[in-house]
């Protein structure tokens, strides 16, 4: 059976060419960066390399890149770094409640060390309304973190803006952007944020290696104490192959990502209609028009029905997606993005995200569009949630619901 893999916004697979990029520096350049020898120094230059292959992809200077460990230490090291930099300057912070734990979950980590915290509410399409925003800004608003797409329901946040709106009031502005970089075109000028987080996994790279964009001039700490590496951004001996893979990843998608987008659009159009068309009681979530979602990500609610079996039995016919509830996340809570966006609760467990890539041609989409729909009436026959079976009469006007 084919192996239909839907689930890129979890991860990528780690392109053959990015692979064959790495090789060389596990044992041929295995160099420490900063050692004067010429081995270390060949692994410099690789290592300055990927930076200007990084900051090309979203239009910085290299100068302003800095090596994570992934997207959640990019996001924890521009919150905590800047804050605990800037603090001086106030102790208020901004966020929205559909952010990832990696942004939620270090917000709320500072407010228990005594910052104060505002979680923004979004609209039912995942939008954080510029009104919202304008009236929690305060004179002692340090920093604002909004996401830039949303890895769940895909929606594309209108981030120019709502910079705008923070810098007018003399605050920073951070977009978690792990789920769009690699995927559309970014330009960190055009979007005018002064820092942004990106992860390599996502985009076809390997895992385990991030950066996080830093606006030349800001101030911003170390994270991990110890050696000066990363100008004394971030210490810790550079892992290069993972930066070299970094790199290289960054180069490929610079090269198709307009052209992929626009393929994965037209897929994503035929997925939404085509499930929408011939699933009774769905929902997409999310933004409605799929031109301002992430390209490739469809995300829907079915009514009566569990996330999780809905997964099990696609995964028997070999197609691989996601849900935002329950025990993918290891939680027993259906998804906070969901009930964020006004999903009632008991439906919000029956999510299923799709998020598609490189591989997924318009096949797989027609072979979804016709394996979902007898899925979900399998599953709704036996569900105790599906009114018809929870008849306590033969005719009685439960029957007709
Ligand atoms: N932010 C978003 C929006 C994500 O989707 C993810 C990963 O799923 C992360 C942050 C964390 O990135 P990483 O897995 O590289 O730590």
């Amino acid at each position: 059976m084919k192996t239909l893999y839907m689930d890129h916004s979890a991860t990528t697979p780690t392109d053959k060419a990015v692979v064959e990029a790495m090789l060389p520096y596990f044992t041929e350049i295995y160099g420490n960066a900063s050692s004067v020898h010429s081995v270390g120094q060949e692994a410099k230059r690789a290592l300055e390399q990927a930076r200007e292959q990084v900051a090309k992809l979203i239009g910085a200077s290299p100068s302003e890149i800095i090596f994570t460990s992934g997207g959640t230490e990019a996001d924890n090291q521009a919150i905590i770094g800047f804050l605990e930099k800037n603090s001086i300057k106030g102790k208020h912070l901004i966020t929205s409640a559909i952010e990832h734990h990696a942004v939620l979950d270090t917000c709320k980590y500072l407010e228990k060390k005594g910052y104060e915290l505002t979680i923004l509410p979004v609209n039912n399409e995942g939008y954080v309304e510029i009104d919202s925003l304008q009236a929690a800004l305060k004179p002692d608003t340090v920093l604002v973190s909004i996401m830039h797409a949303n890895n769940e329901i895909g929606t594309i946040q209108n981030i120019k803006q709502l910079a705008e709106i923070t810098h007018a009031n003399g605050s920073f502005f951070h977009t978690d952007a792990v789920q769009t970089v690699g995927k559309i075109p970014i330009d960190v000028q055009k979007l005018g944020v002064d820092m942004l987080s990106l992860s390599a996994h996502k985009f076809y790279g390997p895992k385990g290696i991030g950066a996080l964009y830093v606006k030349r001039g800001l101030r911003i700490g170390s994270f991990l104490h110890g050696g000066a590496q990363e100008r004394n951004r971030r210490a810790s001996t550079e892992n290069i192959p993972a930066i070299v893979g970094l790199g290289k990843a960054a180069e490929l998608a610079l090269h198709d990502q307009e052209k992929e987008a626009a393929r994965l659009l037209s897929l994503t159009e035929e997925l939404i209609s085509g499930i929408l068309a011939n699933v009774p009681e769905s929902r997409l979530t999310g933004e409605q028009k799929p031109a301002n979602r992430l390209p490739g990500l469809v995300s829907f609610c079915f009514d009566y029905v569990e996330g999780e079996s809905i997964l099990l039995m696609l995964d028997s016919f070999g197609i691989k997606g996601s849900s935002g509830s329950a025990c993918t996340s290891g939680s027993l809570e259906p998804s906070h993005v969901l009930l964020a966006i006004g999903i009632p609760i008991e439906v919000a467990h029956g999510s299923l995200r799709l998020s598609l890539g490189h591989s997924t041609t318009g096949d797989d989409v027609v072979n979804v569009v016709n394996v979902l729909p007898g899925i979900l009436k399998t599953l709704r026959s036996m569900s105790p949630l599906t009114p018809k079976n929870n008849c306590c009469c033969a005719d009685g006007p439960c029957c007709t619901r």
